[in-house]
């Protein structure tokens, strides 16, 4: 049956509602909105594209080292898998929450989108403190929480990945727990695993590297030289170190970096290298660290730098913060760091924000990368990966700048065009099954 294509009105949209700051959902939604207007996007569509697909909601019991049971809550969201298996991290963090977790998997939807990688959308969270847990309790956790999803994973319908708080070893056990209940070994359930079970050259570095492509990008486009730039980076985990230690090698200054422990800054520019070599031996953490100049969170976003780089979490840039922001050049490693409020004081004032949607989707992209070879069965070398992951994220680039001249709308309207656009096609073309 051909769908009826309602007159566009965009009183059929939901009511707006109430500003909400902790609630990350809303802020996608605000951009989402911007761009399902300049689509004229069916309101059909429009509500069945912000809807989750599907919320699981599981509880987690783990025999912890004591012999008390804990249970912990756990999330899997799958925001959309219109244009394939859908794919996203999973975050252990005491905070996470569904609205946060439902964000993080719509933001997957919209980035895939822009990268064009045929994934849809998802995240998972579990609420936890793995800072609190001893690896025992984090294998049982993490094996439990996989055995309650195994029917919602699998390499053909939701592939989970590293995110905040879990890693290369929490992957290597889902891959292992999903495989004992498949009964063969499954490596293309997982991305981000180690290289040993059929991970990817490259993928640990993967975001780091592509918040650097893209930044060289923006930096060609305002034809400002890397030897004259000087970056700020909010966050020292594997996206921030990573995008600080290669800006660095491209032959930009870092004057700053912070981490959970504060910021650290130094105007004539940080030894990332070292910096990365002093946490590791600092049990993970810059505390201590003496050659620079101790500043705060604030402070770090508000420096003097050409490029800022927020890699740390959600909700970090709030309206305060973004009228004091001296960056030429914003590119959003962590998801969701701009609050919808500061978007038109950033773009008043000529701020460029590279968004995260496009800013940080090399790591999906190197996913995707690392689910190809794990279904070829063939593994590529890591100057492949790289050039490939490079290829992506300019074309990327290109085709959100020029979206966004085309309708003369930021580089993040741009991009979530761009990404509702594509996906409402597809949606379009597979027809609504009854
Ligand atoms: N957690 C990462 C992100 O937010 C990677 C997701 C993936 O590789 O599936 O993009």
């Amino acid at each position: 049956m051909p769908f009826k294509f309602d007159v566009y009105d965009r009183s059929v949209y939901r009511e707006p509602a109430p500003i909400d700051r902790d609630n990350p959902f809303q802020a996608m939604m605000e951009r989402f909105d911007i761009a399902a207007e300049i689509l004229e996007l069916n309101p059909g569509f429009y509500e069945y594209l912000y809807r989750p697909a599907r919320v699981h909601i599981t509880s987690i019991p783990v025999v912890m080292d004591s012999g008390q049971i804990k249970v912990f809550e756990g999330y899997r969201v799958i925001h959309n898998d219109v244009l394939g298996p859908s794919k996203g991290g999973i975050r252990y963090a005491p905070d996470v929450n569904l609205n946060e977790v439902k964000a993080l998997a719509a933001w997957m939807t919209w980035k895939c989108a822009v990268v064009d990688v045929p994934f849809g959308g998802a995240k998972g969270g579990v609420v936890c403190d793995p800072s609190d847990m001893s690896p025992g309790e984090l294998e049982r956790l993490t094996r439990r929480y996989t055995a309650n999803m195994i029917d919602v994973f699998g390499p053909d319908r939701d592939i989970p990945a590293p995110d905040m708080n879990t890693n290369e070893q929490i992957m290597a056990w889902i891959l292992d727990t999903y495989s004992m209940h498949a009964r063969r070994t499954e490596n293309a359930v997982v991305t981000g695993k180690p290289i040993g079970l059929g991970g990817s050259q490259g993928r640990v570095e993967a975001t780091g590297r592509g918040v650097m492509t893209v930044s060289l990008a923006a930096m060609e486009q305002e034809n400002i030289a890397p030897a004259n730039t000087t970056v700020a980076v909010q966050g020292f985990g594997n996206v921030g170190s990573i995008a600080a230690q290669l800006l660095q090698e491209q032959g930009c200054t870092v004057v700053a970096v912070s981490d959970v422990t504060g910021g650290y800054y130094n105007a004539s520019g940080l030894d990332i290298a070292e910096m990365r070599e002093f946490v590791k031996a600092n049990g993970g953490t810059l505390d201590g660290y003496a050659k620079a100049d101790k500043i705060s969170n604030e402070e770090l976003l508000t420096c003097n730098c050409d490029i800022l780089v927020p890699a740390a979490k959600e909700d970090q840039i709030d309206a305060d913060i973004a009228e004091n922001i001296k960056a030429k050049i914003i590119v959003e490693g962590a998801n969701g760091p701009t609050m919808p409020e500061a978007d038109d004081i950033l773009n008043e004032n000529g701020v460029i924000v590279i968004p995260d949607i496009l800013a940080n989707a090399g790591g999906v992209t190197v996913s995707y990368f690392e689910w190809v070879q794990d279904r070829q069965g063939y593994f590529w070398t890591r100057e492949d990966v790289e050039e490939r992951l490079e290829q992506m994220m300019t074309t990327a680039f290109n085709r959100v700048y020029e979206t966004s001249q085309e309708h003369g709308v930021s580089l993040r309207i741009a991009a979530y065009v761009m990404a509702v656009g594509k996906v409402s096609e597809a949606l379009r073309l597979r027809g609504i099954y009854a």
